[in-house]
């Protein structure tokens, strides 16, 4: 791995530290800066070089060592870089427009015409769109698998071409929680490559740890985490891996703005305390719901009373503030509605992972070709932001009410 610590101003990280202590150091100016502690806003398109012959030489060494043109990005993108890869343990992680732009590139740097992909029903919709889409229409063939599959139902879904497997877990929506090792060891002895969407989990499931080789973030969610960017990242942990996922994003002219990016270190400074409080404040609400007689359950995997709950202990260390909940199916999907309508303190959007609690109704906009869409009752999914748990479930207790107004 090519030491770069001398561009980025960033001291070679130092084991042992608490996620917040390391959220409070990574990425920071350094000493370029004239001691000032956070790293400046570097906007640019030209890169200027002292002589043609430093520039040639630059070319040769561009990513590694050396700028050439700014949609390489620039120091302020480094500095989140060191700060991703920091949070999800890999070696190196690059900064793209957004959650599905880092989604799109390592599947397109990994995968070409004939090929085949295994993706989870349960995968982000977006990803479903591009593998039925684009990915189809260049003869890249996608099956979609039951996202609780084992080591030995992995092992028969993979194909001679399959050079991909897809994880994403928990699922969007839906929320299993996948056997990401056993999946891994099936794809890895096939000689496919493993590729994660850890959004839910961000440093609460070690992906390298757990035998994943690209790993996915939209900091979209929790690292901007006040609802005003779209960033996304890929974090490899591997010089191969690198250079795959590095070729393809510049190929296809990934680049994100150094203001959004600089926002982004900023929300990182207060990710350890939000998650902590949102993931406390998120089962608090999650709980409460399940004790409710007008819930049919709850989709947390944090609660034992979630399917995977022993896998989710085994590999996660926590959890984020998003869940889903079933309604009893005597409720329609227009009372659900109503109920939604009704809430006060729930903004009714895309996205989470921002200060603000959110609603939207999942039923009847999620697509499943594997396994059923039918979780048994019309379905919500609820991100819980940073306001008083106690007001969030008054505002929910006075929306259930409501599902009985008909
Ligand atoms: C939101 C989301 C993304 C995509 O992020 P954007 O920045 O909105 O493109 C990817 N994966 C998951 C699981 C998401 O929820």
């Amino acid at each position: 791995m090519p030491d770069d610590s001398a561009r980025t101003g960033r001291r070679p990280a130092e084991g042992g530290h608490g996620f917040a202590t390391r959220m409070s150091h990574a990425g920071r100016a350094g000493t370029r800066v004239h001691g000032f502690v956070n790293p400046a806003v570097h906007r640019g398109s030209t890169v200027l070089a002292p002589s043609c012959a430093a520039r040639r030489e630059f070319a040769k060494r561009r990513f590694d060592q050396f700028l050439t043109y700014g949609t390489q990005g620039g120091p302020t993108h480094y500095a989140l870089e060191d700060v991703v890869a920091e949070i999800e343990g890999g070696t190196r992680s690059l900064i793209v427009s957004t959650g599905l732009a880092a989604i799109a590139v390592p599947l397109l740097a990994y995968l070409k015409a004939g090929d085949h992909c295994l993706m989870p029903d349960s995968v982000y919709g977006p990803a479903r769109a591009l593998a039925d889409g684009l990915m189809r229409g260049w003869d890249i063939e996608t099956t979609f698998y039951d996202p609780t599959v084992d080591e030995a139902g992995m092992r028969a879904l993979i194909r001679p071409n399959t050079r991909v497997v897809y994880v994403e877990s928990p699922g969007s929506h839906t929320f299993e929680v996948q056997d990401v090792p056993a999946i891994a060891r099936a794809a890895h002895a096939a000689g496919a490559k493993v590729l994660m969407d850890n959004t839910w989990g961000i440093h609460h499931f070690r992906p390298f740890a757990h035998g994943v080789d690209v790993s996915i973030q939209a900091l979209t969610k929790y690292v901007g985490g006040h609802s005003d960017l779209l960033l996304g990242a890929v974090t490899v942990n591997s010089e191969e891996d690198w250079r795959a996922v590095r070729g393809a994003a510049s190929q296809l002219g990934q680049y994100a703005s150094p203001d959004d990016v600089w926002l982004a270190l900023r929300g990182v400074r207060t990710l350890a305390v939000r998650l902590k409080q949102q993931e406390r404040s998120g089962l608090e609400v999650a709980r409460w719901f399940e004790s409710r007689p007008e819930v049919l359950r709850v989709l947390h995997p944090a609660l034992p009373s979630h399917p995977q709950h022993a896998l989710f202990k085994r590999d996660f260390t926590g959890a984020c503030s998003l869940f889903g909940v079933v309604f009893q199916p005597r409720y329609s999907e227009a009372d659900l509605c109503r109920m939604i309508d009704g809430l006060a303190l729930f903004g009714i959007g895309a996205s989470w992972g921002g200060f603000e609690s959110l609603a939207i109704p999942t039923t009847g906009s999620i697509t499943r070709t594997a396994t059923s869409a039918d979780l048994g009752g019309p379905a919500a999914r609820f991100h819980i932001g940073l306001e008083d748990p106690a007001d969030l479930i008054a505002d929910l207790e006075r929306g259930l009410a409501l599902l009985e107004a008909r």
